[in-house]
This record gives structure tokens, C-alpha cells and sequence, in this order.
């Protein structure tokens, strides 16, 4: 099957559609991770290097004893630690979320900044948290750009590259800004139930015809397919002979 180029949106809202009933743990973090900005940047932080679903409860613990900036600066770096465990290296998330609470209570009046650069100089936040905080708590157009984004952009030859931030440039190039904040949540959906990062699900893909990866392993399929016949075709008639 010959790979078809078409809008790379209407791609898009296919693997929405495709992944929607499917209820990828992402959703529901993105709809719990919106509840005020600052809830949003905690909850983006804890996030990495840890599965959505643990990350939840983890947020929920933390929220349910500090809440806002000036409540979470009272809290001791033990007790955060405490209440976010087991998400990945929560010692060091905890120690970042006291020191940002300060920052925050002492430097932006118990609000989170808005814009890209004040939140990449806070502790523990780098371009992927900052471009999600943007895009989940303040609608900016922003592509945060995680493994599974990295991985599924690659697959479907939407942007190549060894840096996230190769990937994010060749994504807002290609999608006009209006869809920028769809494509983490739609990919990262994706990559949790069926593109998955090892064995990706093709044979329940439905967008087969418009993947470069598939697409290469048909090729190299049909190719090894025919060297085989080939081989025994030589060895067949080496036999007869
Ligand atoms: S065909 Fe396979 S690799 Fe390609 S997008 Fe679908 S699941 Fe992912």
C-alpha cells in the first residue's frame, strides 16, 4: 500500500476519533490538571516520568493539604515529599514545589507567570512542562513535546530529529497555531493505547495508509518476502541441476 499524503488535521481528528472511546488515561489528567493554574503546573510537574493515573493521585494528596502558593510555601519539604510519593524522584519534585511556592508567593503576588521564559527559570521546569502549563492553564498555542509526541511524530513522518525541540519546530511549521494544543493530548492519547512504544497496535490502526513506519515495514516485508522466494528459487534450480 502506497503511503498517502493528506492534511496532516484531518490525520489528526482521525486519531482523536480512533482514540476518544478508548479513554487514555491522558484525559483525564488534562481535564483534572485545569483546575487553576497553579494546581496545573504542580500537576504538569509531577507528571514526568510517571503514569498519569499515579500522578492523579499524587496531585489530589498534595491539593487536599495545600492548594495555593501561600499555603504550599507553609508545608516543609518532607510532608509535599510525603504526600506526592511514589511519583518518579519525588524528593527532588518536592524540593522544586517549596522552592516555586516561595518564588511565586514572593515574586508574582500567588499567581504562576504566563509567558515561556518565567516559567522555565522556575526550579524543575523545563521547555515540555512549560509549553503544556501555557497550553492547559492559559490557552497559549504551545506544543509540548513528550516520548510519546517525540515517537509518534516520527512514525507518521510528520518531523524527524534526535531533540524534542526539532520535533516541536517541524510540528508548528506544519499546523497552523490554532491545532498546536490539540497535538500533545490527541498523540499522547494515541501512544498510550495504540501506538504504543514497543509493539504499536497497527493491526487496530486506522490510519495505516498515511503511516511512514507501517509503510517501511510493509516495504522491507514484500522485500524479504521476494529475497526469500528468490533464494529458493536459485536453490531450486541449483538442486534440479
Ligand atoms: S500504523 Fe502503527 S506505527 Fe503507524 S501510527 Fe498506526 S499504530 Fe502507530
Amino acid at each position: 500500500m502506497k503511503r498517502q499524503e493528506v492534511d496532516k488535521t484531518v490525520i489528526l481528528d482521525r486519531i482523536s476519533q480512533m482514540v476518544k472511546p478508548l479513554n487514555p488515561p491522558v484525559d483525564a489528567f488534562e481535564n483534572s490538571a485545569k483546575r487553576t493554574p497553579f494546581k496545573t503546573l504542580i500537576s504538569v510537574l509531577l507528571s514526568s516520568r510517571t503514569k498519569d493515573p499515579v500522578t492523579h493521585k499524587a496531585s489530589d494528596n498534595l491539593f487536599s493539604i495545600a492548594s495555593t502558593p501561600n499555603e504550599m510555601v507553609l508545608l516543609d519539604e518532607d510532608r509535599i515529599a510525603q504526600a506526592i510519593f511514589p511519583v518518579g524522584f519525588y524528593r527532588q519534585k518536592a524540593k522544586n514545589i517549596k522552592t516555586i511556592a516561595r518564588i511565586l508567593t514572593q515574586s508574582y503576588n500567588n499567581n504562576i507567570p504566563s509567558t515561556f521564559d518565567e516559567l522555565t527559570a522556575l526550579p524543575g521546569v523545563g521547555r515540555k512542562t512549560a509549553n503544556l502549563v501555557l497550553s492547559l492553564a492559559f490557552n497559549q498555542p504551545s506544543i509540548a513535546v513528550d516520548i510519546h509526541v517525540f515517537r509518534i511524530s516520527q512514525r507518521l513522518g510528520w518531523a524527524k530529529g534526535n531533540k524534542p525541540e526539532e520535533i516541536e519546530e517541524q510540528l508548528k511549521q506544519s499546523f497552523a497555531p490554532q491545532f498546536w494544543n490539540r497535538i500533545n493530548q490527541v498523540l499522547v492519547g494515541f501512544g498510550q493505547t495504540i501506538c504504543k512504544p514497543v509493539n504499536p497496535l497497527c493491526s487496530h490502526c486506522e490510519i495505516t495508509e498515511h503511516c511512514l513506519y507501517f509503510n517501511n515495514l510493509e516495504k522491507s516485508a514484500k522485500n524479504n518476502v521476494s529475497g526469500f522466494t528468490k533464494k529458493k528459487i536459485i536453490k531450486g534450480t541449483n538442486q534440479n541441476d
